[in-house]
């Protein structure tokens, strides 16, 4: 990251060497005019023939007009989804399923550049985070779970398994592909069907996936995927013939979708919000906590359910750790998401825009200090640059409240025992870091934190056999590992 080549944080143009962008082509990408909703194996027109636009947030340029599916069309997909299953997917043996996921797999490993390219344009975020992190992920979550669809009964042995049938899944905007990989692949490998809904914003990945899943020859059906708005979640949510729900997006939404589920006793896991503590104590190794904190808050631009958003560092090390913590922040490279180079790309929308906005700006009239480095912004698209909030206090908006951007709130402590009592006075459990030397430190602290994922001496590290999900108001339920395929059969004994 950056352009460092020396210790005290100078950068090349302190040289007077100038800065090349690198920027990636986007002539393999063919952006359609208009999309339409992919149901029972074809894209069709919506019935009530209503679209919208899907832009690139780094110019506020449309991309293309996509369909918003209507109840009507929503109902035609779970149907779709109810006849597939029946006809094909519940009478497959789980092999042939996991030829079908190891296709889909190999297709995103070839069209990776493609699908990178799609996913930086149509939602903001850094090239080279999208070809190195979403990209290699979602390929990763469909060989994990190809390899378990015949291996299921090894899983959970002496159950009588079966799949829920048709499972409603609705995903947010800030790893879209990579969540459509994390929903649909275990819910294909334990013989579901499914109905997906991407995030308005950024739809592209997911109908691009849809032309793989053409491709692959999944029989129609299997897949189905609906664009639109909330709206379109909420007609998936309440159909009568989903057997399931998975979602992942914000605590609001998901209460909402919970008091529905529970109404009809629908199982259901939940992926919601985090504001997760990110624990420094005085011994840790310091250059390495730094790029620890900055990959936890700014990587995809803060929008990130586990990102450390509450830095806690020990009192003895605040100042000379903040005052390196600065430094470093001055060599993050904002700007077009399409450089190799940059570092914080495009805030994913205006609404998400004003949001942060909105909240620092709570933060500093309760009395924050504020930091921000000295780069300049792109004058169209919505950006916001790498902040550092401090002096703030436990009561403050800033440090109960989820901003989802590239905004990081600091509380320093004394002792572990405080660390502890800081980092759970939350309602969000999703994760937690925490960087120390000494190992039993670590034990001490990873035993009393509650935080369903917690990193120690590492941060943003993911892996399809790694379960991953929250606690209190981050949700419930498992996605990844053996935990992740539990929550989409009948009688696994795990939460589903
Ligand atoms: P959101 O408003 O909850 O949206 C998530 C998804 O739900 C979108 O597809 C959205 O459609 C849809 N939706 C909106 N209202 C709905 C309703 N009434 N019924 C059914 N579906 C509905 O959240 P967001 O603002 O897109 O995403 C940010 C939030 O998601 C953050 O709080 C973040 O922490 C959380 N998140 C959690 C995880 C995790 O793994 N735990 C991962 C990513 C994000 P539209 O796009 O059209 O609004
Ligand atoms: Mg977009």
């Amino acid at each position: 990251m950056g352009n460092s080549n020396s210790k005290d944080g100078s950068s090349l143009e302190d040289f007077g060497i100038e800065y090349a962008s690198a920027v990636e082509s986007t002539s393999l990408v063919n952006i359609k005019d208009k999309y339409g909703l992919f149901i029972d194996g074809n894209f069709v027109e919506s019935s009530s023939g209503k679209s919208f636009k899907t832009l690139d947030p780094s110019t506020e340029k449309p991309l293309s007009v996509v369909t918003e599916a209507s109840s009507d069309d929503v109902d035609r997909a779970v149907r779709a989804a109810s006849v597939s299953y029946e006809k094909y997917w519940k009478k497959m043996p789980g092999a042939d399923r996991a030829r079908y996921l190891f296709r889909i797999a190999r297709h995103l490993q070839e069209r990776a550049r493609e699908f990178a390219v799609l996913e930086t344009l149509d939602g903001g975020k850094p090239i080279k985070e999208s070809r190195d992190v979403d990209l290699p992920l979602a390929a990763a979550h469909f060989f994990y779970h190809a390899g378990w669809a015949d291996k299921l009964e090894y899983a959970f042995p002496q159950r009588k398994l079966e799949p829920h049938g048709v499972v409603g899944q609705i995903i947010p905007w800030n790893f879209p592909l990579l969540m459509a990989a994390w929903k649909l692949a275990p819910a294909l490998a334990c013989g579901n069907t499914v109905v997906l809904k991407p995030a308005e914003t950024t739809p592209l990945t997911a109908l691009l996936l849809a032309e793989v899943i053409r491709d692959v020859d999944l029989p129609p059906g299997v897949v189905n995927i609906v664009t639109g708005a909330g709206k379109t979640g909420s007609a998936i949510v309440e159909h009568p013939e989903v057997n399931k729900l998975a979602f992942t997006g914000s605590t609001e939404v998901g209460k909402l979708i919970q008091r529905s589920a529970v109404r009809r006793n629908l199982p259901l896991t939940l992926e919601l919000g985090g504001k997760a503590p990110h624990v420094i104590f005085e011994d840790a190794a310091l250059d390495q906590a730094i790029e620890g904190v900055i990959n936890g808050i700014f990587f995809n631009q803060g929008h990130v359910c586990c990102a450390g958003s509450r830095l806690l560092v020990q009192e003895s090390i605040a100042d000379n750790f903040i005052d390196r913590l600065q430094k470093r922040i001055e060599l993050l490279r904002v700007g077009n998401p399409l450089d190799k180079n940059t570092d914080i790309g495009a805030i994913n929308s205006q609404a998400q825009l004003e949001r942060i906005d909105q909240l620092v700006k709570a933060g500093i009239e309760e009395g924050a200090e504020v930091f921000k480095p000295s780069c300049s912004l792109p004058e169209n698209g919505y950006w916001y640059p790498p902040t550092v909030l401090t002096g703030v206090q436990q009561s403050h908006r800033v440090a109960r409240e989820e901003i989802f951007g590239p905004v990081l709130v600091v509380q320093t402590f004394r002792t572990p025992e405080e660390a502890l009592e800081k980092a759970n006075n939350t309602p969000y459990g999703l994760s937690a870091g925490v960087w120390t030397e000494k190992g039993s430190l670590i034990h001490w602290m990873t035993e009393r934190l509650r935080a369903g994922v917690i990193w120690a001496n590492t941060f943003n590290k993911f892996d399809p056999t790694s379960p991953f999900g929250g606690y209190k108001e981050s949700g419930f339920g498992r996605e990844g590992g053996m935990h992740g395929l539990a929550a989409y059969l009948k009688n696994s004994g795990g939460r589903s």
